[in-house]
This record gives structure tokens, C-alpha cells and sequence, in this order.
């Protein structure tokens, strides 16, 4: 069973699929492991230290995909909406591929993926359960995306994070606002906090209000009783949408007292909701940073604008996209992690066993046989049920 990692082809991507140390624990397992040249070099992984631990280097894109059984991406076709479709006409019948797919995009993506034959795995449908932890690939890349967007706030903001008492007088903390309290959210907190801001946090889900407090936040409560604001798998449900309306004013006040908002909050296979809007942003100090973790989503911020930095009276709204790959070392090695623990799950002593009563492979997988066999997938789009043979 030959693993094929390809050099990630999205523009500015920096990440790599599987990292040196991944490569032990599959040949353990009866894989080889085929790297394309330099795929995780930006990432800072050397073809030595692929070689190192067993892995083969291929020349080119080509090689990697015409010599593997399966292909480990990070953007597969599909997230990857700028050059991923020159991959399909490398990928064959039954070949494995394992990334994110973005299935809930576009149909023609998924169908064209489909129409090559591939055996499909989007890891974004990964089940949210304690088993799957270790594969949950959306978590790790919202841990690094976090991190990262404090850092860019604490950049761009014209004043220091922490409060500091100097012979020239006391600066008093940065206030940071982080709205979403998820995995990128909980890590955001802990970073502003690291850098010394008062940190004040706000979500749907009273139940995050503890987590928010352990890590030395404060919870704003806004006066709506939100019950069962989540569901069985841990995402905020979309009717809730309709409740927001009532807590703008106090959002409006708690957004215009800070000096950076982080804003966090999807809800999976929708637009993500505006909670920052124009006439909250009218409050805010001139120098004041929104960072929009959810702009690719649309936003969570009106103004954001995906992919751009611009500046409105004053305030700067940052809606860059895939900060994961900014940090692409770690976030690498956490994705490689989430990858290999999902291959090790379904190859044994070298063979494939695709048991779709696991529901780590049967909520995973997306087509296969030229057709789109996800239920999940089928339902998103209103495709007519796959009738069982
Ligand atoms: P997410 O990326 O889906 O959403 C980010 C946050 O935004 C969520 O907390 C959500 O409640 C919040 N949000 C959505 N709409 C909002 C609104 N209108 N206003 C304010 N906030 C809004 O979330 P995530 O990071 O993927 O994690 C969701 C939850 O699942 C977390 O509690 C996380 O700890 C949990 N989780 C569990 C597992 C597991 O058990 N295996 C794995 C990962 C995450």
C-alpha cells in the first residue's frame, strides 16, 4: 500500500500532508510512503528527513500520484478552488484520496471529483466523537488559526497588549473580544491572555462559559436564554440565527468598548452570521482591529472583505484566509498526525479494510465508484438517495 504525498499546489500554501516522523508508524503498518520533492519544505521538512525514516522521494506531481494507492492532501481539489482541478485527470478508479474536499461547496466539484473513479475522504466530515479525536483535522487547524490571529491583532494594533508600569507612566491592558468560543476561539483567548489583554469572550453556547473563565476570560452574557443551542455533534444550530437580532444592542456595546474583536462563529454547511455589523463598528476606536476568522464563510463582520485587510474609519478589518498555513510547521505536524491516525485506522499489515460500520469511515467518505455515496453529502445537495444493491 504506497502513501503518496503531493506538494501542496494552492497558491501561497505552506503546509505539507504527512510529516518525517508520520512515515515510521506507517511503514509499521505495511505502507510505503512515496513524497513528492520539496513538499515539505516550506513547511520546514527536508527530503532527507523524509529518506530518514523510510519515505521515497518522487521527482515530480506525476510520479507521486501515478505510483500511490492513496493520496494524502492537506487542500484537495475543491478546498483547494485555484489549481486543484489539474488533479483530476492524475487521480484513477479506486485510488484513495484523503484531505479537506470542502464537500458542501460546490456540486460540480464533488462531482467531478466523483467522475474520476477516486475513493474520497474528506476529513472535514470527521465524526466529532472521543475516538476520532486524534483525526480531527478541522480542530488542529482551528488551534493554529487561533494562535495566529491574535498574533496578527497584537501586530497591527498601534498599542501593547499587556498593562505595564514604567517610570514614563502605566499602559493600561489591551481589551480583545473574541466572539465564537469553538477551538479557535479558546485558543485565541489563551494567547491574548499569554500577551497580557483583558480578554472578554461571547457565544451562543452558555455551556462554553466555564472554558472561557479557566482560561482567565470573562464570559459576556447577553440577556437570551439560548437553550440547546448545540447539538449532538457540538456545532451551533442554525435557528438560532433568528434570535440574534435581540442581542445587537448589547453586542454593539460590548464590540465599541474593544480594542481588537476576534471573530470565530460558522455554523457548518451555512453562511456564516454578521455579528459585527456596520453600525457597531461606528463605536469603535479609531485604531481598532477586527481579525474575521470566518471570512472565507462570508464573515462575521459586514465590512470583512475574504482575503483583505482594509481599513474603515480607522478600523482595520483582517479577512485573511488560511492562517493555519502561516504557522506551517506545527500545523503540518498536527495535520499529519490527524491523517496518519485516520489511515492507521482503516490499513492493517498493509491491507485496506474500508469497515463501513465505523463511522470514522463511513462519515468520511465521499465517493466512490464515479458516485457520490455520502448520504450527508447527497442530502446537502437534494440528491436522490443512493438505492442500496
Ligand atoms: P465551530 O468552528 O463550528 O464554531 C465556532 C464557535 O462559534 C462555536 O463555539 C459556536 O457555538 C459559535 N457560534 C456559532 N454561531 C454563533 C453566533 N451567532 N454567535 C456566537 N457564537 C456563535 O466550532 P468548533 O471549534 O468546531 O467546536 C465546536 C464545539 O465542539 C466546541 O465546544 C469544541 O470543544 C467541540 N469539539 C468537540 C470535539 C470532540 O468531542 N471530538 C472535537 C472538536 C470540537
Amino acid at each position: 500500500m504506497m502513501v503518496g504525498v503531493p506538494r501542496e499546489s494552492f497558491p501561497g500554501e505552506r503546509r505539507v500532508a504527512l510529516v518525517p516522523a508520520a512515515v515510521t508508524g506507517l511503514i509499521k503498518a505495511g505502507c510505503e510512503v512515496l513524497v513528492e520533492a520539496d513538499a515539505g519544505l516550506e513547511a520546514g521538512y527536508t527530503n532527507s528527513e523524509y529518506e530518514s525514516k523510510g519515505a521515497k522521494i518522487a521527482p515530480s506531481r506525476v510520479d507521486v500520484f501515478a505510483g500511490a494507492d492513496i493520496i494524502a492532501q492537506v487542500l484537495c481539489y475543491g478546498a483547494n478552488d485555484h489549481t486543484g482541478a489539474a488533479d483530476l485527470p492524475l487521480m484513477r478508479k479506486g485510488q484513495l484520496l484523503i484531505g479537506f474536499l470542502r464537500p458542501m461547496g460546490r456540486l460540480e466539484t464533488v462531482q467531478a471529483i466523483a467522475s474520476t473513479g477516486v475513493t474520497s475522504f474528506a476529513i472535514e466530515l470527521m465524526p466529532r466523537t472521543t475516538r476520532a479525536q486524534s483525526m480531527d483535522a478541522l480542530s488542529s487547524m482551528a488551534t493554529a488559526s487561533g494562535y495566529k490571529a491574535v498574533l496578527i491583532a497584537a501586530d497591527t494594533l498601534p498599542r501593547i497588549f499587556p498593562m505595564l508600569t514604567t517610570a514614563a507612566g502605566t499602559i493600561t491592558p489591551a481589551r480583545v473580544l473574541i466572539i465564537g468560543v469553538g477551538v479557535a476561539g479558546l485558543q485565541a483567548i489563551a494567547t491574548a491572555r499569554r500577551l497580557g489583554a483583558v480578554v472578554s469572550a461571547y457565544d451562543v453556547r452558555p455551556a462554553v462559559k466555564e472554558q472561557v473563565q479557566s482560561l482567565g476570560g470573562r464570559f459576556v452574557e447577553l440577556p437570551l436564554e439560548v437553550k440547546d443551542a448545540q447539538d449532538a455533534g457540538g456545532y451551533a444550530k442554525s435557528h438560532y440565527e433568528a434570535c440574534y437580532h435581540l442581542q445587537r444592542e448589547l453586542r454593539g456595546k460590548v464590540i465599541a468598548e474593544s480594542d481588537v474583536v476576534i471573530t470565530t462563529a460558522v455554523v457548518r454547511g451555512k453562511k456564516a452570521p454578521v455579528l459585527v455589523t456596520k453600525e457597531m463598528m461606528v463605536g469603535m476606536a479609531p485604531g481598532s482591529v477586527i481579525v474575521d476568522l470566518a471570512a472565507e464563510r462570508g464573515g462575521n463582520c459586514e465590512l470583512t472583505k475574504s482575503g483583505e485587510k482594509i481599513s474603515v474609519n480607522g478600523v482595520t478589518i483582517i479577512g485573511w484566509i488560511n492562517l493555519a498555513s502561516t504557522v506551517p510547521y506545527h500545523a503540518s505536524q498536527m495535520y499529519s498526525k490527524n491523517v496518519s491516525n485516520f489511515l492507521l485506522n482503516m490499513v492493517k499489515d498493509g491491507k485496506l479494510n474500508l469497515n463501513m460500520q465505523d463511522d470514522i469511515i463511513s462519515n468520511t467518505l465521499v465517493t466512490q465508484d464515479s458516485e457520490i455515496v455520502s448520504p450527508r453529502i447527497r442530502e446537502f445537495f437534494g440528491l436522490p438517495a443512493l438505492v442500496m444493491q
